[in-house]
């Protein structure tokens, strides 16, 4: 895959991207289970034992549109998955990306890039690169809408609009501005937990990028939706067996089924999209409608034996939302 060639965008496209093994995995002689043979191919082989013991090796192969290997960068992943999508904003179009995958696979490394305290060359995410790109386009017309972590509501008119009540739009003219925003609204899923991870894993974080014709006009011209899911691992982890959490695991588990079902309709041109079906659809509901839709999802899968059944997981549910 080179890095200057342009892309044109599906209506939906669907990638895979494997990350490197960390120094946890590596540490523990963790066995690499995925591989990628190019064209957006992707591998995974999993050694596995019969009933009577005798060990074999369990290979299954997966199609997308595109499949990243461990050494491809953000820059790459930008350029054959989000990019081609920021033309269908400038043409009025609705576009969005989602980053799907279990707790830890990369989401947000992929996402948001890695903004984690000094390090300030750290490498920049989707979240950046788009916005650097439709500044750089449109003469710095961005607006961003930032869920601080106030309690928002979801309400819907009676025009079937939906409305993200009190959430907080913010006009901006420089990258530099979006990012500083995206610190900030990454600092405010994170804080309030132990874990960093742990908490973040448990919320999508949704960024809004909104074009409009110039500063005083009502009427969007397109808007870009870039979206770091939850975690979709099950809660099967006993030991955060309690009342919210169950709750929550069961919100989370909804809103991914109906973002499949939604995404599904989307690609059978169906006029019946199923957006009703969790809040995340309802707050999405603008990327499922009108014929300029386009929707990019990548799939994030860690390498290991330990996430083979995650992994296998995640790479079932790409496939479903492939268009067929
Ligand atoms: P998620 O958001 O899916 O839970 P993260 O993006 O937080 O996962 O990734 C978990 C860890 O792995 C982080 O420390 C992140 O920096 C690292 N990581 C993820 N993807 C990559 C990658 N492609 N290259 C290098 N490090 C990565
Ligand atoms: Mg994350």
């Amino acid at each position: 895959l080179s890095t200057t060639d342009h892309i044109e965008p599906h209506r939906i496209s669907v990638c895979v991207r494997k990350r490197p093994f960390n120094k946890p995995e590596i540490t523990r002689k963790e066995i690499d289970v995925v591989s990628i043979p190019g064209k957006g191919a992707l591998l995974v082989h999993e050694p596995k034992q019969k009933v009577d013991l005798t060990k074999y090796l369990d290979n299954q192969v997966f199609h997308f549109d595109y499949s990243f290997n461990e050494t491809a960068t953000n820059e790459l992943v930008y350029k054959f998955t989000a990019k081609p999508l920021v033309q269908s904003i400038f043409d009025g179009g609705m576009a969005t990306c989602f980053a799907y995958g279990q707790t830890g696979s990369g989401k947000t490394h992929t996402m948001g890039g890695d903004f984690t305290g000094k390090q300030q060359n750290s490498s920049k995410g989707i979240y950046a690169m788009a916005a650097q790109d439709l500044l750089r386009d449109y003469n710095g017309k961005v607006y961003d809408l930032l869920n601080k972590k106030t309690k928002l509501r979801v309400l819907e008119d009676e025009r079937q609009q939906v409305q993200v009540v009190g959430l907080e739009e913010v006009y901006v003219t420089t990258s530099e501005e979006v990012i500083k925003i995206i610190q900030m609204g990454s600092s405010c899923r994170t804080s309030g937990q132990t874990s960093a991870n742990a908490n973040s894993s448990r919320s999508h974080a949704i960024l809004q990028i909104v074009l409009r014709r110039n500063d005083r006009a009502t009427t969007m011209h397109g808007k870009f939706s870039l979206v770091d899911l939850a975690g979709n691992e099950r809660g099967t982890d006993v030991s955060s067996n309690d009342r919210i959490t169950l709750v929550e695991t069961a919100e989370i588990n909804r809103s991914l089924l109906a973002l499949k079902e939604c995404i599904r309709s989307l690609g059978m041109n169906s006029d019946h999209i199923p957006f009703r079906m969790s809040t995340l659809t309802k707050v999405l509901r603008d990327s499922f409608i009108g014929e300029k839709s386009r929707t990019c999802m990548i799939a994030m899968v860690s390498p290991g034996l330990a996430s083979c059944e995650y992994t296998m997981n995640t790479l079932r549910y790409a496939d479903r939302v492939k268009e067929l």
